[in-house]
């Protein structure tokens, strides 16, 4: 029975909805289609239930031309949708129709069908010990009881809600969707189609927004544009026939004690179900058509039952073709009444009491069909602090297992330190200070450091970390720096071995070597051989480091420079494969020993300052050490943004200021022109400038495809001064350091993001020259102007970061896609006090029981790692 023909309607409909609900989809339009379908669908109706559907899709068909809009239009499709599953439903078994049909409601008998005991193989194998899930007692009886909605005016007492049916359902939040009744096996595929397989997933499945039907008012004091409920009666209904018997509107006219509304509908559906004389709960918008009020396409329950669709906050869903908005919410109706209540909560009761949380059960009953706006924001701040306290369990454990592992003891003495700072041309600023002494005692313990080394560019975290490869290299081990791209690890390698040239261990000189993977295969080789026999202490370099054929004879310390580009997952790997490295050759053994050698310590730097909401979340499992401070005399960027017709001033003021001796630069977004985007381009755009804008200069081209040399050659030339304007594209946006540079011009600003523009900032005003930044853009949109407004006027990258996550939302944020976060549904990143409450409680909770071992913390430990799997919250 695959093609007969609700099965063709069904697919004439999908057709339809693709073509945007222009009556296109068959020659003639659907009303010409009915009765010919009539026909074929009465032929393979099998009884009085089917043949009533048919005539009722007929009906629905013919009305279609005449709902006046796209959304009276989807609304019929959709209905159309709902009876031919109920006609496919009613196949086998005439009863089951009824229930999916979508209006009538559920007899008692079919509702205590719902929660069908599933059976036991339904539950997947797991791997961890079943938790004891005990029965959620204490919630039922002390809940208190919903609140009825309170009636602005009421004109007559609601009919009191009949108590909610008992949860009797023990069939696992694992079971198919398959088993509600009322889904079979098309509404089970359009439900996969959203995801959405067990029952759980559908109690997961949260409301998009609500609308407030809570306000329940009198006829009388009703105004135009208003969501509204009203309690009336049913005076009179009247289906209305245009044009031949073409369309359908139905007309009601809905009276209480104080006036009268009418009330329509372009949707057989009303004259079906509505009965003249009785008295209803309608909720709508309310419209004002040829100078009268009228409630358009209200939806209506009976008074006997608690209100769904009604009278309430009316819940939304995100919906799917096939899946109209009242059935999906009835289904979640019964879903939440049956399981709501019952999923175990696995928040410990004393730490809810605690951080004045509510229970699981009733957050989740409140977030899908809330009492008033309070409960929802109670529910809600109940599911984020979950999100927050199984993210922060996560990183927390995370640490808790790294310090679990074995490190070597670095200990200083003083007289190493001062020789260390003594070679500085300069003095530690206080920030830089405490940062080096967090490092040392970290260091000093045979438990592994892992800090997170934050700083805003040029606060000089480079100098801190060499202090921490010298407590390293001072005991005789190795340490190792990993940066994102070669150029900064070559810079890198520059300064390193700059800062130590002058220092010795036992006698021979400290060395210092670069690991890239341009290198040529035979100078690799070599220094891969002295990396393995301990002859050189400090290797700078890129992922090539972490690569296959990489050994240590004793890595002590790794040091992750840019560290926002990767997450905490990335992070477990890298420490991972460095003991497994390090292990792996020490004394000579091969494998197996790898496991239980020390791993080395961890330093992570970030030169993009992150809020403090945000590392406490990408870094979480990470202590953090701060450089708040900039080296002394550093004197302020100034930035100004131009359009591009002022251009001529910036190159004036380039010309300036090489002229007194300075350096600078210029960006573009791309290296080569391309017809797809309309942005300067820097190879064509270099050409042009030393042609016709710079003859008399030295200019020179940087990007990130030219060889390893050319690139080295030009970062070298502009340190020594040999060129005055290096034009490049973003490649320059990680710590390159030429402090005689002072002018950064930026070409088509707008096209990069805050804390990207920021760091190119931080490539001048690294010396004692005053220096300012020129951000070229024709910028428009409202979000890229408050960018550039925003840098102008903002100096601190903290701050700027801050700006940053408000205007673009934490999922866009710099690396929280990269980090291996979890998609979070409820919880804010930026919210700072749920997160700290979160952390606290997280390890409070990790001191009482690190290993989640306890039999009251097994479900919140198998949550945790379902978490963290990206399996979201199956409860
Ligand atoms: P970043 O934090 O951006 O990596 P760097 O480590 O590259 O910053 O330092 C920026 C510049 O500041 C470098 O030229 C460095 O030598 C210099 N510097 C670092 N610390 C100090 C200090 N305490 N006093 C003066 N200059 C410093
Ligand atoms: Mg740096």
């Amino acid at each position: 029975m695959t093609n007969n023909a609700v099965a063709r309607l069904e697919k004439i409909l999908a057709l339809e909805q693709r073509l945007g609900y222009r009556n296109k989809a068959v020659i003639g339009g659907l009303e010409r289609l009915a009765e010919r379908w009539r026909v074929d669908a009465q032929k393979e109706s099998a009884g009085p239930v089917q043949r009533e559907l048919v005539e009722s899709i007929v009906r629905a068909l013919n009305s279609y031309p005449a709902a006046p809009g796209l959304a009276e239009r989807r609304q019929v499709v959709e209905e159309i949708l709902a009876l031919a599953e109920a006609w496919r439903s009613a196949a086998g078994q005439e009863q089951e129709g009824e229930i999916i049909a979508p209006e009538p409601a559920l007899t008692t008998q079919q509702k205590q069908q719902i929660p069908e005991p599933a059976p036991p193989e339904v539950r997947p194998q797991r791997m961890e010990p079943q938790p004891v899930e005990p029965q959620p007692v204490g919630p039922q009886a002390v809940e208190p009881q919903r609140m009825e909605p309170q009636p602005v005016e009421p004109q007559r007492p609601l009919v009191a809600t009949p108590p909610r049916a008992t949860p009797v359902g023990t069939a696992s939040l694992q079971a198919s969707i398959s088993r509600l009744p009322g889904v079979g096996p098309s509404y089970s595929k359009r439900l996969a189609r959203m995801g959405i397989q067990t029952i759980g997933d559908l109690l997961w499945l949260l409301p998009r927004r609500y609308n407030d039907f809570s306000r329940l008012k009198p006829i009388h004091k009703l105004e135009a544009g208003e969501e509204v409920t009203i309690v009336a009666n049913l005076w009179d209904l009247k289906t209305q026939r245009r044009r031949g018997g073409e369309a359908t509107v139905i007309q009601g006219i809905l009276g209480d004690s104080t006036a009268t509304i009418q009330a329509t509908w372009f949707s057989p559906y009303a004259a079906k179900q509505l009965r003249i004389g009785e008295s209803y709960v309608f909720s709508g918008k309310v419209d004002s058509y040829l100078g009268r009020l009228v409630l358009r396409h209200p939806e209506w329950e009976s008074l006997e039952r608690e209100q769904i669709h009604t009278n309430r906050m009316v819940p939304v869903y995100p919906l799917t073709q096939g899946i109209s908005a009242r059935w999906m919410r009835k289904l979640q109706w019964e879903v939440v009444e049956s399981w709501g209540r019952q999923i175990h909560d696995h928040l410990p009761e004393e730490l809810r009491r605690r951080a004045g949380l509510i229970g699981l059960g009733e957050a989740l009953e409140q977030v899908h069909f809330p009492e008033n706006q309070a409960r929802l924001q109670e529910a809600r701040q109940r599911l984020a602090f979950d999100e927050l306290f199984l993210i922060q369990l996560g990183v927390l454990r995370q640490r808790q297992s790294w310090r679990t592992l074995p490190a070597q003891p670095f200990t200083l003495p003083h007289e190493a330190q001062e020789t260390f700072e003594g070679g500085l041309p300069f003095a530690y600023t206080g920030a830089q200070a405490r940062a080096v002494e967090a490092m040392r005692s970290d260091m000093a313990q045979a438990k592994p450091m892992s800090r997170l080394l934050q700083g805003d560019v040029g606060s000089g975290k480079t100098v801190v970390a060499a202090n921490a490869m010298w407590v390293t290299v001072a005991n005789g081990a190795q340490a190792a720096m990993m940066a994102p791209t070669e150029i900064l690890a070559e810079q890198h390698y520059r300064s390193l071995s700059r800062l130590f040239a002058g220092l010795t261990w036992q006698d021979r000189p400290v060395r210092v070597a670069l690991v890239t993977g341009s290198q040529k295969a035979g100078e690799r080789q070599a220094t891969l051989e002295a990396l393995r026999q301990g002859e050189i202490d400090i290797a700078v370099g890129t992922h090539a480091l972490i690569q296959e054929g990489v050994a240590f004879r004793n890595l002590g310390l790794a040091i992750i420079d840019e560290q926002h580009r990767f997450g905490v997952r990335q992070r477990a790997a890298l420490r991972d494969q460095g003991a497994a490295n390090n292990g792996s050759q020490r004394g000579g053994m091969a494998g197996i020993e790898a496991e239980d050698g020390p791993v080395p310590h961890l330093l992570v730097m970030s030169a993009t300052p992150i809020p403090r909401t945000l590392s406490l979340t990408l870094f979480g499992d990470l202590d953090i050490s701060v450089i708040d401070e900039m080296p002394p005399g550093r004197q302020p960027i100034k930035t100004r943004w131009l359009v591009p017709r002022e251009r001529e001033r910036a190159y004036a003021f380039l010309r300036r200021q090489v002229k007194a001796g300075r350096q600078g630069f210029i960006i573009y977004p791309l290296i080569e022109e391309s017809e797809s985007m309309d942005v300067q381009a820097a190879v064509p755009q270099y050409e042009q400038l030393c042609r016709e804008v710079f003859p008399d200069l030295r200019l020179g081209l940087l990007h990130g495809r030219l060889k390893s040399q050319e690139k080295d050659a030009a970062m070298v030339a502009m340190q020594n001064g040999e060129i005055d304007i290096l034009v490049a594209t973003a490649v320059v946006e990680v710590g390159i350091d030429v402090t005689n540079a002072t002018t950064m011009v930026i070409e088509d600003a707008e096209r990069f993001g805050l804390a990207q523009l920021h760091q190119f900032r931080g490539r001048v005003g690294r010396g004692e020259h005053a220096s300012y930044c020129i951000l070229i853009s024709d910028a428009t949109t409202p979000g890229a102007v408050e960018r550039l407004q925003a840098l102008e006027q903002i100096e601190d990258g903290f701050a700027l970061a801050e700006k940053d996550l408000q205007l673009r939302g934490p999922g866009d944020f710099f690396g929280v896609r990269q980090s291996g976060l979890p998609d979070l549904k409820m919880a804010q990143l930026t919210d700072l006090r749920t997160l700290e409450q979160a952390r606290t409680e997280a390890a409070h909770l990790l001191e009482q029981d690190p290993e989640l071992a306890e039999p009251q913390h097994l479900a919140l430990r198998r949550k945790v790692s379902q978490f963290w799997r990206g399996e979201g919250d199956i409860s």
